[in-house]
């Protein structure tokens, strides 16, 4: 079968670099002509010349990446099988229509208003009181176009930060630690859940993902699993999905999902049995999924900015690198570490002493 993959970047090398095993050919389609994967046949295409002969060569189309433009995915999908379906990407687009998702299907979230101006902004930081966080609607990722705000009386300095027409306005929730849960659901409905990891950000982009998350109780896991469960449900969802939370006293809190492999769940290329690449590829070709769970206690570790002493890094026994073959920018995802060890003292270590050799890298101070 020959997948055809919306989205060329390190997101489809990797899903293109587990699906080859299965058997099946690639090729990537990067309609705004940034393509960086390298593998399969890639048509940079910002002309859209080469939509015609992708579409040809493909039997399922399927994406790595969310901004898309939604009238291009509903497009191939009249031509095509997409999966997951646009719907999830129409969701994942704008931050308005993934609360209300959230709100109608009773999945737990910080309040929130939409609002449209600074007054819009400063009236709803009144209403919901204290501390409030104002996100984009549209295009925001990586913590960017938001701006925190402690009194009513900052919205006109915040709301040219988030630089949009339209923003969501949200309490600030007092998490204990970030959470996401990754899953995937095949086409007969079946579904396979990854263990929680476990994330911390540091200047808004993920450093270390830790899974399975430790001091996970049976009720912690099983409240992130209904709510992924109730969106892939709803979405008639095919393929792996992402969910980012926070932790707080009363349980878990939903922040945002992504369509898609995702960063957080990385850490399954080494640490669990059946990687969320392949996963995601089993569901968007028909077959059965693979087994979830983890071999070990894993760390992911994000090379940012700059791959580092990667002869270094590649003699230490317990680590796993993976290049994603693109240049160096401050800022930019170029790779990532995946550390294995038989017990989380152990791994804190391990992490601690690698994250020390890399540039860019803040001090991995976590502790289990
Ligand atoms: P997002 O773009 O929604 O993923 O937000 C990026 C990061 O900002 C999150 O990973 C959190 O660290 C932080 N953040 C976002 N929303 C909130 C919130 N309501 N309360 C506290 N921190 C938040």
């Amino acid at each position: 079968m020959r997948i055809g993959i919306l989205g060329a970047g390190q997101l489809g090398r990797m899903l293109t670099l587990d699906g080859m095993r299965l058997g099946h050919e690639f090729s990537l389609y990067d309609p705004a002509g940034k393509a960086s994967a390298g593998v399969g046949t890639i048509y940079n295409d910002p002309d859209g010349q080469h939509l015609g002969t992708f579409l040809n060569e493909t039997d399922v189309v399927t994406y790595e990446f969310e901004h898309l433009p939604l009238e291009l995915v509903n497009r191939i999908a009249t031509e095509k099988p997409v999966h997951p379906v646009p719907r999830a990407l129409q969701c994942c687009q704008n931050r308005t229509l993934e609360k209300a998702l959230f709100r109608d299907l009773g999945i737990s979230t910080a309040p929130f208003e939409v609002v449209a101006s600074a007054e819009e902004l400063q009236a709803a930081t009144q209403r919901l009181g204290g501390r409030v966080v104002a996100k984009s609607a549209t295009e925001g990722y990586d913590g960017k176009g938001q701006a925190v705000l402690d009194s009513p009386e900052q919205a006109p300095q915040a709301w040219p930060r988030i630089g949009c027409d339209t923003a969501i306005a949200e309490s600030f929730v007092a998490f204990r630690r970030e959470l996401s849960i990754v899953a995937a659901r095949g086409q007969d409905g079946e579904m396979a859940f990854y263990p929680l990891a476990e994330n911390i950000h540091h200047q808004g982009i993920l450093r270390f993902s830790i899974a399975p998350a430790p001091h996970v109780t049976p009720e912690l896991e099983d409240q992130a699993q209904r709510m992924i469960r109730t969106l892939m449900n709803e979405l008639g969802y095919v393929g792996v999905l992402a969910l980012e939370m926070f932790e707080t006293e009363e349980g878990l809190v939903a922040n945002e999902m992504a369509p898609r492999v995702h960063n957080s769940g990385h850490w399954s290329q080494n640490g669990a049995v059946t990687s969320q690449f392949e996963n995601h590829i089993r569901a968007v070709s028909g077959l059965p999924l693979g087994e979830t769970a983890a071999l070990q206690p894993t760390c992911m570790i994000n090379l940012i900015g700059e791959t580092g002493p990667v002869a270094e890094i590649l003699r230490l026994p317990y680590t796993h690198l993976h290049l994603y073959g693109k240049a160096g920018r401050s800022g930019r995802k170029v790779g990532h570490i995946n550390i294995l060890a038989d017990s989380l003292e152990e791994l804190r270590w391990r992490a601690m002493n690698t994250a020390s050799l890399l540039p860019e890298c803040p001090e991995f101070d976590w502790r289990p």
